[in-house]
């Protein structure tokens, strides 16, 4: 063997020395465009997670085929799948779904930001803010309601509404628009949380007094609560997702230090729990419009990381033979969640990442190592 490998090695040194090609410098490569010249960072400076609650391929594609064959998600380029099953049962629910991309842990139906056995998991978001970035959050449910409260709140269950409105008093989150005011200031222990985040110094403002603005004007943290309970579905004149998501962005952005959004359009879900093809297409299209937001605001930021997703998909929605181009014929198989594997859409520095199949945890260890994070 040792023979054999001397006479290979030396039969390469006497070919490079005999042969009539030079071969002692090979070519050096030709010189690398400096990334940040050409308008391209390696790490971005911001993440914006968007979660189309229950929104599979069938829901993204009756939005498509609905709305003049034309979506703002066709805009991306890397394209992958989650699994998003829980860890006690195979089909999801939005806590668990949710606490898998904010904490990284598979963990069961109903838990808020907490692990299997009840632990709380420091969310992306608390990281965010514990790296002195800005963060916001908002919604078109409550904002306590399962998706949101996920980022910020730590609870055994999905139902403690009043316990995840205080949980929201532990973490400076910069901005947070959504439903659930009541969750804040009609509360069984008396307290008004209202007053107690105008006291730590936040501006706030509901649907009861003016409304959203379009510009916020202030270096004050920023709250906005939508409705008393869940905010109306676009159908009954909801407008304010992609109004919110645009304010939201401009405002994380003139703060200046980078940050951590999750925007979520919640109702596509609701939708198909109804099994209602027309409430789910509304619902997308909406959500696709402040994906459009987002997009054009990554593309002139430039130093922006979007990923669009869902936690699972819900009612086992098909569109059915029958259906035309804009007049959708939806079937359903079911009024709660399916197993399917769920779509992942990024764009911007680190997006590549988000290509392949992947567990649904896998989302947060793939933003917490775009931001070049550790976890704890
Ligand atoms: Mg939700
Ligand atoms: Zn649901």
């Amino acid at each position: 063997m040792k023979n054999y490998i001397f006479i290979l090695v030396a039969s390469i040194l006497m070919a490079s020395c005999t042969g009539t090609k030079s071969v002692t410098t090979p070519p050096s490569p030709p010189p690398q465009p400096d990334p940040v010249s050409v308008g391209i960072a390696k790490k971005p400076r911001n993440i914006i997670l968007m979660i189309g609650d229950g929104m599979g391929v069938t829901q993204i594609t009756a939005g498509l085929y609905s709305n003049n064959n034309k979506l703002n998600l066709e805009r991306f380029k890397v394209i992958g799948f989650h699994k998003p099953y829980a860890s006690n049962k195979l089909i999801t629910d939005s806590a668990a779904g949710a606490t898998a991309f904010a904490c990284g842990v598979k963990t069961y139906n109903g838990a808020i930001g907490v692990d299997a056995d009840t632990n709380a998991v420091k969310t992306i978001l608390e990281y965010a803010e514990e790296k002195e970035l800005s963060t916001g959050l908002v919604a078109t449910s409550t904002i306590v309601h399962a998706t949101p409260a996920s980022f910020i709140a730590h609870q055994p269950q999905r139902k403690m509404y009043e316990a995840i409105a205080k949980d929201f008093l532990k973490t400076e989150i910069d901005l947070f628009i959504g439903g659930g005011k009541r969750y804040f200031d009609r509360r069984e222990d008396g307290d008004n949380l209202i007053d107690i985040l105008k006291l730590r110094g936040y501006e706030m403002g509901t649907y009861l007094g003016d409304e959203l603005p379009e510009k916020i004007d202030t270096d004050k943290n920023y709250a906005y609560l939508t409705a008393d309970k869940d905010p109306l579905t676009v159908a009954a004149g909801r407008e304010y997702l992609p109004k919110a998501t645009k304010l939201a962005t401009d405002f994380l952005h003139t703060r200046g230090k980078g940050f951590f959004l999750m925007v979520e359009g919640s109702q596509i879900d609701w939708g198909g729990h109804a099994n209602d093809s027309d409430y789910i297409i509304t619902e997308m299209i909406d959500f696709d419009k402040a994906i459009g937001h987002v997009l054009d605001y990554a593309e002139k930021d430039g130093e922006t990381l979007v990923i669009v997703t869902a936690d699972h998909e819900t009612g086992g929605y098909a569109i059915n033979p029958g259906s035309e181009m804009g007049d959708i014929k939806g079937a359903f198989t079911s009024d709660y969640h399916t197993a399917d594997l769920v779509p992942v859409f990024a764009y911007g520095p680190g997006a590549e990442a988000f290509g392949g199949i992947y567990e649904n945890t896998a989302i947060f260890d793939k933003m917490m190592e775009a931001f070049g994070w550790k976890r704890d």
